[in-house]
C-alpha cells in the first residue's frame, strides 16, 4: 500500500483530510507529519496559498521520499481585495490568535455595510512526489460576514462567515455539515482523483 504523507501536525486537520480522502474512496496509507518529528516545518514564504500549499508538499516529499500532500487556506474579503488572505492567522500580529484576528477584521469593517461584506474562506490542496511533480487545486466557501461572531464550533473566522444559501455562521454548522460545504472538503476532494491518477 503507498504511504502518503499528510504535512500537517494540526490532529484535528489530519481526521478531517483522512475522512475526506477515504470517503473519495483512497485507499492509500494516510500518515501526518507527526510521525517525522525530525522534518523541520517549512516556512512560508511564498505569496499565494497555492505557492505555500507546494512548499509544505514538496519539503515532506523531499525529506522523507514519499509522496506527500499539503494545504494552505485563508480568509478572502472583497471589500479589503483578498485581505487578511495569506496573512490571516497572524492577522492581529500574533500567529494562532483567532479571537484577535476575528476581533480586528471586525473592527476594521466597522462601518461596512451588509451589501459589501462578501467574503470567502479559500483552500488550496497540493501532491507532491519525490520526483518533483506536483499538482495543485483550490476549493471556496463564499458568504457573507456577520457583524457578531455566532456559534462555538470550528475554529478561525468560523463565527463571522455565514455560507450562501444558510442562515447560520460556519460555527454554528456540525463538522460535517461544515466538510460538506467547506473549501477544504471541495480542495480535497477534488485532489482525490488527482491523487489515484498519480500514485494509483
Ligand atoms: P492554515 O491553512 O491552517 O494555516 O489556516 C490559516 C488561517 O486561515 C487560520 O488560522 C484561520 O484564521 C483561517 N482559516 C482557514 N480555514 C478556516 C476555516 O475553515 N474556518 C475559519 N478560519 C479558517
Amino acid at each position: 500500500m503507498t504511504r502518503l504523507i499528510l504535512a500537517t501536525r494540526n490532529a484535528g486537520k489530519i481526521t478531517e483530510l483522512h475522512a475526506i480522502l477515504a470517503d473519495a474512496g483512497l485507499t492509500h496509507d494516510l500518515v501526518g507529519a507527526d510521525a517525522y518529528p525530525e522534518i523541520p516545518d517549512v516556512k512560508e514564504t511564498g505569496v499565494t496559498f497555492a505557492e505555500n500549499a507546494l512548499l509544505k508538499a514538496h519539503a515532506m516529499a523531499r525529506a522523507t521520499g514519499l509522496p506527500a500532500v499539503a494545504d494552505d487556506s485563508g480568509l478572502a474579503v472583497d471589500v479589503m481585495g483578498g485581505a487578511p488572505g495569506i496573512f490571516s492567522a497572524r492577522w492581529s500580529g500574533t500567529h494562532g490568535d483567532d479571537e484577535a484576528n476575528l476581533n480586528l477584521l471586525l473592527a476594521q469593517l466597522a462601518d461596512i455595510d451588509h451589501p459589501h461584506r462578501a467574503a470567502h474562506f479559500a483552500c488550496a490542496a497540493a501532491l507532491a512526489l519525490p520526483d518533483g511533480t506536483e499538482r495543485v487545486v483550490e476549493g471556496r466557501l463564499t458568504g457573507t460576514l456577520r457583524r457578531t461572531p455566532a456559534g462555538t464550533n470550528g475554529f478561525g473566522y468560523d463565527p463571522i462567515l455565514q455560507p450562501d444559501g444558510h442562515d447560520v455562521t460556519c460555527a454554528e454548522l456540525t463538522p460535517a455539515e461544515k466538510n460538506a460545504i467547506s473549501h477544504r472538503g471541495k480542495a480535497f476532494r477534488a485532489l482525490a482523483p488527482v491523487v489515484r491518477e498519480l500514485l494509483g
